[in-house]
């Protein structure tokens, strides 16, 4: 096992467990839908500090490569920064210990009705370019019973949106999560966003926007998705 660790330590980091796969071919398409992202094993050997020392070095062999004068002022620190930044905020999210902790409550009031909290901003990084994804979430659920504090629907979102990403998963994942917390199937989340692989760069489109749906349980009926999007257009 030790042993086994070791290996593990010795061969993160190295371009052995880079090579497995030709990303240009996944590329501008947004082609995956699986639920889960797609760690590796091993994916947690090295504790945050350990990730944020690496990735410093790594990051700071990227700009040399790039012919960036390290030892500049203003550059010195973009290494440390932007390790920190990975960890801390932009992909926090893929540390499970990060995860939001649910607390639900009584539906005291016995509200059998649809409840949407709209406009939920979102920053998230597209997986295929590390761009940043700039969205809106709505979010619907009928209570089995239990009620959620609102703030948990924010921040559910947004740990989701702390990762790599593409908006399909993003989607699925928030309302998976949703729907295992309140204990019901009836969950609803759309997402509108702006994805900067296609504004800053590629096709280069400025105004167009993505969205992306999942109707669970009674929300997947045209009454209901119909009532839903009156609420969110208003
Ligand atoms: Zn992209």
């Amino acid at each position: 096992m030790k042993d086994q660790e070791t290996l593990l330590r010795s061969l993160i980091g190295s371009k052995a467990l880079l090579n497995g796969f030709n990303n240009e071919e996944v590329g501008d398409d947004h082609l995956y839908e699986v639920v889960e992202t797609p760690m590796k094993r091993g994916a947690f050997l090295l504790n945050d500090e350990e990730k944020k020392e690496r990735i410093s070095e790594l990051f700071a062999e990227i700009m040399d490569v790039m012919g960036l004068d390290l030892t500049d002022d203003s550059l010195r620190g973009t290494p440390n920064r932007v390790a920190k930044m990975y960890i801390d905020e932009l992909f926090s999210g893929l540390n499970p210990d990060n995860k939001p902790k649910i607390s639900l409550f009584n539906n005291s009031y016995r509200y059998n009705q649809m409840l949407v909290e709209k406009n939920i901003t979102f920053y998230s990084n597209c997986e295929h370019h590390f761009v940043p994804i700039i969205g809106k979430a709505h979010v619907a659920y009928i209570s089995s019973g239990k009620v959620i504090g609102l703030s948990k629907l924010n921040r559910i979102v947004q740990y989701y949106a702390k990762r790599p990403q593409v908006q399909e998963r993003l989607t699925i994942q928030v309302a998976k999560e949703l729907q295992k917390a309140l204990n019901t199937e009836n969950v609803a989340v759309i997402m509108d966003a702006k994805h900067l692989c296609v504004s800053s760069r590629g096709i280069q489109d400025d105004t167009s926007t993505t969205i992306t749906s999942f109707y669970g349980g009674v929300f997947n009926t045209p009454e209901k998705i119909a009532e839903l999007q009156n609420y969110i257009n208003n």
